[in-house]
């Protein structure tokens, strides 16, 4: 590069100092290792807002002011006593503003290894910074406004971050948790697949996603965990109500499948159930057209048999008719006020008669229960599950009836200790059709619709019918009638 012999090294010396774009400063070394400002280019000037005659000749400590002054001293002093260049980062408060800077400084020796001079650099970053902390404050701004919950843990598990939806969901205050370290502050929490999902995802450094019970709360949550070299992240929600609803609808699914499973079995059911009679009815009548072809006496007794076979037939169709009428609304009851103590007492003798050998105990409250009802229908509901606690113990085995009264309503429930349910039958042993396994299709008669019938009666009365039951130890079901029943 030739020079333009109008312009002499020394002056373009000057113009590269003034017009380069970082700021460039002189420092000389005096006795006392004192550093004074010897030359600066314009950037410096204009980057701190000083005036030439305020840098220039002075002492750095009387222009560079506090906290930034000792860092620069003791870089300077490291530069010669290491006698190479020095690099550090400096946040200064000039009358233009806070300045961010990286600023490099490179000693200047004698031939006696005496350092003269410094010169520096500084790299002035200060729109970079500025674009990096308006980036933090509107993430900042972005993350407390977000629906879910954050918090950000250090490497030792001390929150770092907490925003205002995620303090909502700890019951705490953010302020209150800042600082503070996770397992003291929520020691339940070691051992959760929470806690162990945290621990895991700050060792592996890979994200992670859990939906778990947070035990201690009986609340479910929803983590997203993004770990980084300073500790991790964690965006959460409580997704209890979601749960709770798919839940839901996951039962709600189970039980519309089981009826449509039941009502398709209904048809095998209620074939082999009502074969069964009119077999036998068709098979005696046929006996007795035998003995008339034959003008033979016929045996009274053999008419009697065809009762026994024709009762069922009857009570199987009464039941299909009943529940079809009292899933349509087309019943009404007949509410009467009655001595609930002494109509039980009549039906359990009832059932002592037919069953002599079979102990009924019966536990009775001390006044009477006089309530509102439809005695023809309760007893349909009664005489089921006494029928069902028959049917499903073994012979002999004790059956006890109580009747409680509580302060809106009186339970009568029927207890037995005979094979019990399986719970995952028990929601749906008030649908219809609903029999018991296979075995108990088997061993025993029956549609399947008392339960259901009686579910149906107890809601026309406002009131519940129930059960509670244990395979090996017996079943309890119970209703509940409203001491005030209004006609529907
Ligand atoms: P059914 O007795 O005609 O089958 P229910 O509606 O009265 O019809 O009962 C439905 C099912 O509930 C029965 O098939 C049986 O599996 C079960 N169940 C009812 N009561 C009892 C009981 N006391 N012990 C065991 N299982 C019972």
């Amino acid at each position: 590069m030739t020079l333009s012999p109008h312009i002499q090294p020394p002056e373009i010396e000057t113009i590269i100092f003034d017009y380069l774009a970082d700021v460039l400063f002189y420092i000389s070394v005096e006795p006392g290792q004192k550093f004074r400002f010897v030359s600066v280019n314009q950037s410096f000037l204009s980057v701190t807002g000083l005036e030439k005659s305020q840098v220039v000749g002075r002492y750095i400590e009387e222009v560079i002011p506090p906290p930034s002054i000792s860092l620069v001293i003791e870089n300077c002093h490291r530069a010669i006593k290491e006698k190479r260049s020095t690099h550090w980062h400096e946040v200064t408060v000039y009358p233009k503003g806070t300045k961010y800077g990286d600023v490099t400084v490179v000693p200047v020796f004698d031939g006696q290894g005496n350092c003269i001079s410094l010169i520096g650099t500084v790299h002035d970053v200060t729109p970079l910074k500025e674009a990096d902390q308006l980036a933090t404050s509107q993430l900042h701004n972005m993350m407390e406004r977000i629906s879910d919950g954050l918090v950000a843990f250090d490497r030792d598990f001390n929150y770092s971050w907490v925003n205002k939806r995620g303090a909502e969901l700890l019951g705490k205050k953010a302020e209150d948790l800042i600082g503070k370290n996770y397992w003291v502050e929520f020691p339940e929490a070691k051992g959760t697949s929470f806690a162990n999902a945290y621990v895991k995802a700050m060792n592996s450094q890979k994200p992670m996603e859990i939906i778990a019970e947070y035990p201690a709360w009986n609340r479910w949550f929803e983590n997203r965990i993004y770990p980084s070299e300073d500790g991790i992240t964690i965006f959460f929600s409580d997704i209890t109500e979601r749960m709770k609803k798919e839940h839901e609808l996951l039962t709600a699914k189970k039980i519309a499948e089981a009826a449509t499973i039941a009502k398709t079995n209904f048809l095998e059911i209620a074939a082999h159930e009502l074969r069964n009679p009119v077999t036998g009815i068709y098979l005696m009548i046929q006996a007795i057209l035998k003995k008339m072809g034959k003008n033979q006496v016929i045996d009274p007794s053999l008419i009697t048999k065809l009762l026994s076979p024709a009762e069922r037939l009857n009570r199987m169709v009464s039941d299909l008719l009943d529940l079809s009428r009292l899933e349509k609304n087309k019943v009404d009851l007949n509410l009467i006020s009655s001595n609930m103590i002494q109509l039980i007492k009549d039906w359990i003798e009832e059932f002592q008669l037919k069953d002599p050998d079979r102990q009924i105990t019966f536990v009775q409250p001390q006044k009477p229960a006089v309530i509102n009802f439809d005695p023809v229908r309760i007893y349909q509901v009664f005489s089921n599950m006494m029928e069902n606690a028959f049917k499903y113990t073994p012979k002999g085995s004790p059956i006890e009836v109580t009747l409680e009264e509580h302060s809106t309503s009186i339970r009568v429930s029927v207890i037995d200790h005979g094979e019990g349910i399986p719970k995952e039958r028990l929601p749906l042993i008030f649908t219809p059709f609903s029999r018991g396994g296979v075995d108990i299709k088997i061993r025993h008669t029956g549609l399947g619709l008392g339960l259901a019938i009686s579910h149906q009666i107890m809601s026309l009365h406002n009131g519940k019918i129930g059960v509670e039951s244990e395979m090996g130890s017996g079943s309890t079901f119970y209703f509940d009638l409203p001491k005030k029943v209004d006609s529907p």
